[in-house]
Formats: C-alpha cells, sequence, structure tokens
C-alpha cells in the first residue's frame, strides 16, 4: 500500500510540474503576443429588445498566433491573472476599446455604451483609478458610455474597499455592472450596499429558457431583482428567438448573445454596424 501511495504522489508531482510549465509557456507566449501585435479586441452587440436596435457593445480579447491558432481567453486571462501580466494588459484593453469606441462615435454617433472586463487583480490594484482616469481622458467620450463588468468575486473582497472603488468610478461618470450574476454563490445582501448599474444574467440560466416553460424561475427573480434595486438587466449568451420572447415575457429588455450577433473585429462590425441603422 505504501508503494501504491508513494506511486500515486510521484504522479501528482509530476502533473504539477508539467502544468506548472505548461502555465510558463503560456506567459512566456502571451507577453511575446502582446508585443508581437497577436492579441486584438472584438466587440458584441447589446440590444434593446423594444425597438431591436443595438445600444451597447461588450469588448472581448482575442489572441491569434501567427500561425493561426485561436487561443481563448478563458486559458490565457487566468495566467494573465496570476503573474500580474493583467494589469498591464487590461490597460491596453481599455486603451483599445475606448479608442475604438470613439472611432464608432465619429463614424455612426449612436451613443453606444462600452463594456469593458475588469479582472479581479485590475480591481484589486492600487492604480486601478488612476489608470481609468487617464484612459478616459484620453477620448472624447461621454463618461457614461463606459461600463466596467465585474464578477461577483470582487464583490466578495473587503466591503469597504469595493464601496468606495465602486463610488470613485461613479464620480468619474462611468458605469459598473455585474458580470455573470447568479453564479458567484455569494450573499445577496452585498446588493443593498454596493452600488451597481447593471446585472448581467449569466449565459447558463439563460441556456435552459429553451425548453417547454421550464427554467424561467431565476431569470424571473434576477429581472425583479434588478429592478427592485433600481438596475438594468441585460441577458447574456441569448441564441434563440424563443428566449427573446420569454425575456419579452418576464419584462427585461436587454439582450446579447449569438442570435443577434457575435463579437466581431472592428472590420466586420462596421460592415454589420451598416447593415443594422440601414
Ligand atoms: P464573459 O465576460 O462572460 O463573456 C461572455 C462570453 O460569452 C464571451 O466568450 C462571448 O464570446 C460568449 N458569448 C456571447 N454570446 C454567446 C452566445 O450566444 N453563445 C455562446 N455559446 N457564447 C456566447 P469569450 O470571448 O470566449 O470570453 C470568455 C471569458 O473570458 C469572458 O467571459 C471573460 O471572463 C474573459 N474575457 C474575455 N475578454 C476579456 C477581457 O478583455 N478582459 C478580461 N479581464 N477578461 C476577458
Ligand atoms: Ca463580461
Ligand atoms: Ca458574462
Ligand atoms: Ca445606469
Amino acid at each position: 500500500a505504501k508503494d501504491i501511495i508513494r506511486g500515486d504522489a510521484v504522479e501528482y508531482t509530476h502533473e504539477i510540474e508539467k502544468e506548472t510549465h505548461q502555465r510558463m509557456l503560456m506567459l512566456q507566449g502571451l507577453r511575446k503576443a502582446h508585443a508581437e501585435h497577436e492579441l486584438f479586441m472584438v466587440y458584441q452587440p447589446q440590444i434593446d429588445l423594444n425597438t431591436g436596435k443595438i445600444n451597447g457593445l461588450e469588448a472581448l480579447i482575442r489572441w491569434k498566433t501567427h500561425n493561426g491558432t485561436m487561443i481563448p481567453p478563458d486559458q490565457f486571462i487566468p495566467v494573465a491573472e496570476s503573474s500580474g501580466l493583467i494589469v498591464q494588459l487590461g490597460e491596453w484593453i481599455m486603451c483599445s476599446a475606448l479608442r475604438d469606441l470613439e472611432h464608432l462615435e465619429n463614424r455612426y454617433a449612436l451613443g453606444l455604451q462600452m463594456g469593458i472586463n475588469i479582472s479581479p487583480v485590475q480591481f484589486r490594484h492600487p492604480n486601478f483609478l488612476n489608470t481609468i482616469k487617464t484612459e478616459l481622458n484620453k477620448f472624447n467620450l461621454s463618461r457614461n458610455q463606459v461600463e466596467f463588468e465585474i464578477t461577483e468575486s470582487v464583490a466578495m473582497m473587503d466591503i469597504d474597499t469595493v464601496r468606495a472603488t465602486l463610488k470613485q468610478i461613479h464620480d468619474l461618470g462611468a458605469q459598473v455592472a455585474i458580470d455573470d450574476f447568479g453564479t458567484g454563490f455569494s450573499c445577496l445582501s452585498y446588493l443593498e450596499t454596493l452600488h451597481f448599474d447593471r446585472l448581467k444574467i449569466d449565459k447558463s440560466f439563460i441556456d435552459k429558457m429553451s425548453n417547454e416553460n421550464a427554467g424561467t424561475y431565476i431569470p424571473e427573480m434576477i429581472i425583479n431583482l434588478g429592478r427592485d434595486l433600481d438596475m438594468s438587466v441585460i441577458a447574456e449568451g441569448v441564441e434563440t428567438q424563443e428566449q427573446v420572447s420569454r425575456l419579452k415575457g418576464l419584462n427585461c429588455f436587454e439582450a446579447q448573445g449569438y442570435f443577434f450577433g457575435k463579437p466581431m473585429d472592428m472590420k466586420s462590425l462596421e460592415i454589420w454596424l451598416d447593415g443594422h441603422i440601414a
């Protein structure tokens, strides 16, 4: 029995070493990718279900290596977070998204909102607010067009710090959304003490709205909660007309998902917008 246990331990150590090695390679690759312009932003439309018109975009990062391989953000964002590279990368993301929004405003003047994902590591960083200030000052945008998306894991930090940071973001004129809402297992009472402008209902709940009348219970609860707490609510990952109808029936009038548009690079987005506003 002793040998078996030792054998497992060796194998386990081996696994960890392999994983650490892979993360190290990923981090090296990511640093290089950043320097060599393999990273770019894509934007997914957010739709006002009352008018059917676009009213916002979510900025999402992409990594396409020189040989054409796409590496999904779910794989490299965690590596960027644990190494701290996300702070520098996050500045680049913010700057790119705001520059692209300014360009879209100059061309289309739609007053679109831009949602920018913020990692908890960025949010906690002492220089975070200065970075926001600097980036906002670079561009000619109305500040309430800018919305930072943070997850519930941020809300589980020290609540006074979170509250102070949110207030400072609001003082700058920007907005804050809570992302992947309902997946964080956190205590709901933080919603009463922290001020978010918008709740984003996680795709996993929207997926369950596809069959029969099942699966609307949690979305309905979230939509009502949002209304009671004076937040707007947007559904994520909407893929079918049926989901759209159900959401409207529950008084949710904002959505994003493949049903309306996939995340697009700037060139595709402009073609999409030309068709959309025509
Ligand atoms: P997220 O913020 O929850 O982003 C939504 C994800 O759902 C995106 O995946 C988007 O492409 C995908 N999606 C949108 N509509 C649909 C749909 O109808 N069906 C399906 N199947 N998927 C849909 P993506 O771009 O792969 O990003 C995954 C996660 O990586 C994001 O989740 C976010 O946590 C992180 N991420 C992406 N870009 C950034 C970034 O610029 N900064 C940071 N900090 N994190 C990012
Ligand atoms: Ca998001
Ligand atoms: Ca989300
Ligand atoms: Ca608002």
